[in-house]
């Protein structure tokens, strides 16, 4: 079978959807409502976590990692802060998708499966494995950037704008812009004030075409059959049911090849 031959396989009769919320520090209560409207469509979503809220995270959804390794040279001890609020989690991605070569060489050894720390809008990127293997899941759609790049989405906040030819589409939102619905980079920057004060969050709450509205169309599209939904995690376990193909076999033929 080729390389990423079972999650072909899987989404031959359905793409496969996996929404992913990058946690940012916001208030429980806000990630409990987003949550909230993700099990009410018995979907699932990947969480890349900043902290412990009080989170009731039923099985059916991950909890991965979401560091900050801005300004920080000891990348172990952050990294371990958070692991052991999430020991189980084999998923990263790093805040501002923070990566280099050093990151991919040390997550594996952290027990790290896959990162998901390259953006690629709108573009049919499969995962890939980088240089120590470890599997590279690409984002196609961020509310934040459509926030900051409007001129890219210039059909604005509406599912069936998205890409659609690839076996897995991989969206990432965030609380904030999603509770107040935000539209603009501006909408996002206002609620920022307030960022941890729910009860003055809600006042700014837009109506109309926003993140929220997306997102709510992106979960009944899914519940209505048009992706199956998944969680990042079990992306790689199909992945990794693959044989390595060729050419990831370069290790030992490259130790093989004559100096010149
Ligand atoms: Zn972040």
């Amino acid at each position: 079978m080729p390389a990423h031959g079972r999650l072909i396989v899987m989404s031959s009769s359905l793409p496969l959807l996996a929404l992913t919320i990058d946690v940012e520090w916001a208030p429980a209560e806000i990630i409990r409502e987003m949550l909230a409207e993700v099990d009410g469509r018995g979907l699932r979503a990947t969480l890349f976590c900043t902290h412990t809220p009080e989170l009731k995270i039923g099985g059916r959804h991950e909890m991965a990692l979401h560091p900050n390794f801005h300004g920080e040279s000891d990348w172990a001890s952050t990294f371990e802060q958070l692991r052991q609020q999430h020991p189980g989690a084999v998923g990263l991605r790093s805040h501002s998708l923070h990566s280099d070569t050093r990151l991919v060489r040390l997550l594996p050894n952290w027990g790290i499966r896959y990162q998901s720390n390259l953006f690629a809008p709108g573009q049919a990127v499969a995962p890939f494995r980088r240089e120590t293997g470890l599997w590279e899941i690409p984002i196609h759609y961020m509310d934040f950037f459509h926030l900051c790049v409007p001129a890219r989405h210039p059909k604005g906040f509406e599912a069936a704008c998205l890409p659609s030819s690839q076996p897995l589409l991989v969206m990432d939102f965030h609380p904030i812009p999603w509770f107040v619905n935000a539209a603009t980079l501006s909408d996002y920057e206002a609620a920022k004030e307030f960022y941890h004060e729910p009860a003055k969050l809600a006042g700014l709450r837009r109506k109309g075409p926003g993140v929220a509205t997306l997102f709510g169309e992106v979960l009944d599209a899914a519940a209505a059959g048009r992706w199956q939904s998944v969680t990042l995690r079990e992306t790689v376990e199909l992945l990794d049911e693959d044989p390595p193909d060729t050419l990831w076999d370069w290790p030992s033929s490259t130790g093989a090849a004559p100096r010149r």
